[in-house]
């Protein structure tokens, strides 16, 4: 098969699709390259993270090192495209802040961070007192935020302009989508749950709320889910987990939680424009699922690649988890699969 007959879907336009779908490009780049989503752009979850560098500590990846290896690898590629020309057209900034904790020292201390950030330390006792509350515990770190409403349509047209396509299409099988495409790569985040009949994929409901406050250059991590990332053009107030929930429905008390509990670690925030809410169901697997799979369907041999589950952290992790189901691409296409 010579590249230019080569054809490779992308299911999914979020984060990890967008970033996987411009890596094969980049590969394979006389071949036909679609992204196939039934959602773009601000109808998509990443549309709804703050897009900070922080994985907690529960990302998991199939064993520490393989992690690691993507933290490593996620960090560089978002750090050298901060770097380069493009670096604020793709959305991505360095900012530095802090995590505090009134009773937990562990709630401050971050295994994949200490190892890549540039600056990760302990707050001295003056820091501790930047903001109103009791904290006994905190770090200061310097890390990176990757603005998804600029990444994502700085990659996609990135994308096409080398010739990927887009098709919008709802899906409702991988091996039937793969009968037509030499290599399916499935980034349908929760979509997953679905299409690969996935019993370890959960929502984890998360919302946000949106504010102009130009003056907040630091960002500040709170007990209980409070957080408040600076970003290119609004701050984002978090925030809340909701373990199986479904809901995409904007909650009002949960917007008044963020609002109190922000307002009382930032004061300054009090009268900050709301410029909106939003809502998101974070694709939670307790192991990313990073995986080639060969399946006979139809009587056909079909191709398939994995890249779903990535949680609170598909923006931190997005680049790593794609370089490495990018290579499961190369292994199922020159035959190397021992599956
Ligand atoms: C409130 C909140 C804050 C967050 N903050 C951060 C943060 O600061 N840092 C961070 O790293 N992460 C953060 N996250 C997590 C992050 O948003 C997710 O991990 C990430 O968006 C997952 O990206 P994805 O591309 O896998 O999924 P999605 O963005 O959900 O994209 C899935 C894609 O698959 C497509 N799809 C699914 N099923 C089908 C189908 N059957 N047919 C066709 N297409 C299909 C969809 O249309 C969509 O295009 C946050 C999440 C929330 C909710």
């Amino acid at each position: 098969m010579s590249a230019s007959d080569l054809k490779i879907a992308v299911v999914g336009a979020g984060v990890v699709g967008a970033t996987t779908a411009w890596e094969l490009k980049k590969r394979y780049k006389n071949a036909r390259i679609e992204i196939v989503a039934d959602r773009f752009y601000e109808d998509t979850t990443s549309y709804v993270a703050a897009g900070i560098f922080r994985p907690g500590g529960s990302f998991c990846g199939p064993s520490d090192e393989i992690t690691e290896k993507w933290m490593k690898d996620s960090y560089e590629y978002w750090d050298n495209l901060r770097k380069s020309k493009e670096g604020i057209k793709a959305g991505v900034i360095e900012l530095s802040g802090y995590i505090f904790s009134s009773s937990f020292p562990q709630n401050v201390r971050n295994r994949f961070m200490e190892k890549v950030c540039p600056v990760y330390r302990a707050a001295t006792k003056e820091e501790l007192d930047l903001c109103p509350g009791d904290w006994k515990y905190g770090s200061y770190f310097t890390t990176l935020l990757t603005q998804t409403s600029f990444f994502i349509p700085w990659t996609i047209n990135k994308f096409e302009q080398d010739g990927g396509l887009l098709k919008h299409q709802k899906i409702d099988s991988l091996e039937k989508l793969a009968l037509d495409y030499d290599v399916v790569v499935n980034c349908s985040g929760l979509g997953a749950k679905f299409l690969c009949n996935d019993h370890h994929m959960v929502p984890i409901r998360g919302q946000v709320i949106k504010v102009k406050a130009p003056w907040i250059k630091t960002f500040f991590y709170g007990d209980v889910d409070t957080y408040i990332l600076p970003g290119l053009d609004s701050v984002t107030l978090g925030g809340c987990r909701q373990y199986e929930s479904w809901d995409l429905n904007f909650n009002k008390y949960d917007a008044m939680k963020i609002m109190d509990q922000c307002e009382a670690m930032v004061p300054s925030l009090r009268g900050a424009e709301v410029l909106g809410h939003k809502v998101g169901l974070r694709p939670h697997r307790s192991v990313v699922r990073v995986e080639k799979e060969i399946k006979s369907f139809d009587g056909k041999r079909v191709k398939i690649v994995h890249n779903y589950g990535h949680g609170g952290y598909g923006v931190t992790a997005a680049p790593g988890t794609s370089l490495r189901a990018c290579n499961l691409v190369q292994e199922v296409l020159s035959g190397n699969s021992k599956l």
